[in-house]
């Protein structure tokens, strides 16, 4: 049985969907995130798919599954690295050799001189990073190509550009008085390579949720203005905590001339956000937090910041996965924390650390549409083939893409942030 399985059989009626309790590959063939919190989104007409699982994958139990991937292991010995991000299933994550963030991981992978390939478990982003990022002879594998994210696919390369152009020529090209060029672009970590080698070429830079401040301070200091994409939320509770008022943070609707803004509140912008959300944090709400008071009188709450706003401000804290993280581990006293980030983190967390009590603010079970597309069976299956000497699913970015996507995210590494 599954963590999946456990979770949804354990909860019969709270479930975002029955069929979570399926095999992913159940849904490799058709279009659409599958099920989980982007089951609702639009999923772009290019977006990878995975062709077909081969039966022995698809049939084995989970004890055969894992004896498998042990035994690919041990054969591939320091040649390999397994990667798997906080937001895995524990069927995956027992076999991962790092265990992190989007960037932890990337970075990781670099830890690790002697690995040929890099068996990244979590979404296709992030394989891209690792591959950007990796020494040259290093491969990357996604073990399942629709391993996307609904985030990440709501800023295409193409709209970025229209909108860029549509910026430039609306704010020119001059710099002021004081050497800042009338807007920078910044990409959140969760988007394409195309996207990062957009901000590279610009003069513009890419952040995570853990140095997102830093990030637009750097920016701040280099442009009146920022584009930030593709997340509205962690661009908007970001910008608010340093004091940018609300009336100057617009929202850009790739679909509408001026992205359904007049000329006035583009000029007067500080920062312009795009109309992006990740379908996992946008479940919190604040009514979510107000039973989580009213349940548990002294609970404290802390959300990741791709969360609405009223939800983070609803919150006593908002932070990165590594943020929440470490403030579970941090506190010495019993104590009772409401979470909101996907689910498979805050149960782990919950198992992790029992001396307190900790939940999901959001009470149905819904995880990342995205990450529930790796599961052991592929994981096998990539470690097999890798064992018989073919190489499947690697995920390979351009180089005159890699090039310029490493030149913002070498801005990303120098801005350090400020809880580090
Ligand atoms: S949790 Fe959200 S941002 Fe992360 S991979 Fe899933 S959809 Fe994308």
């Amino acid at each position: 049985m599954t963590s999946i399985d456990v979770l949804i059989r354990s909860a019969p009626d709270e479930a975002c969907s029955t069929d979570l309790a399926k095999g992913p590959w159940e849904f490799d063939v058709t279009p659409g995130y599958g099920p989980g919190s982007s089951m609702g989104d639009v999923i772009p007409t290019g977006a990878p798919r995975q062709g077909e699982l081969p039966a022995a994958y698809r049939e084995a139990d989970a004890a055969d599954l894992h004896a498998r991937i042990r035994a690919a292991k041990a054969a591939l010995g320091d040649r390999v690295v397994i990667l798997g991000h906080f937001y895995q299933r524990d069927e995956v994550v027992q076999h991962a050799d790092f265990l992190g963030d989007s960037f932890q991981l990337a970075n990781a992978a670099q830890t690790v001189p002697n690995a040929e390939t890099i068996v990244f478990c979590g979404v296709h982003f992030m394989a891209e990073t690792a591959d950007i990022l990796a020494r040259p002879g290093q491969d990357v594998i996604l073990p399942n190509l629709a391993a996307g994210c609904s985030m990440a696919d709501m800023a295409d390369e193409d709209s970025v550009e229209e909108c860029w152009a549509q910026l430039e020529e609306l704010y020119g090209t001059e710099a002021d008085a004081e050497g800042r060029v009338p807007i920078i672009p910044v990409t959140y970590m969760n988007s394409s390579a195309a996207l990062k080698a957009f901000c590279g070429r610009h003069g513009g830079i890419v952040c995570t949720s853990s140095n997102a401040e830093t990030v637009l301070e750097w920016a701040f200091e280099r442009g009146q203005r920022v584009l930030f994409f593709p997340d509205q939320h962690l661009g908007r509770n970001t910008a608010k905590k340093m004091g940018v008022p609300l009336e100057r943070m617009p929202m850009w609707n790739p679909r509408k001339p001026l992205g359904g803004n007049t000329a006035d509140d583009l000029t007067d912008a500080r920062v312009v956000l795009w109309h992006g959300f990740c379908s996992v944090h946008k479940r919190f709400t604040v009514e979510q937090v107000e039973k989580a008071r009213a349940d548990r009188p002294g609970v404290r709450v802390i959300v990741h910041p791709e969360c609405p706003m009223p939800v983070v401000d609803a919150a006593d804290e908002a932070g990165s996965t590594d943020y929440i993280r470490k403030a579970v581990a941090a506190a010495i006293e019993p104590t009772t924390f409401a979470i909101g980030t996907e689910i498979n983190m805050v149960n782990r967390l919950a198992a992790e650390y029992p001396q307190h009590e900790i939940f999901c603010l959001d009470p149905v079970v819904c995880p990342c549409s995205t990450m529930y597309r790796i599961h052991p069976g592929y994981l096998a299956w990539v470690l097999e083939e890798l064992v018989a000497e073919r190489k499947p699913n690697v995920i390979r970015v351009p180089e005159r893409v890699a090039a310029d996507a490493r030149v913002a995210l070498d801005r990303m590494l120098a801005a350090k942030p400020k809880d580090a």
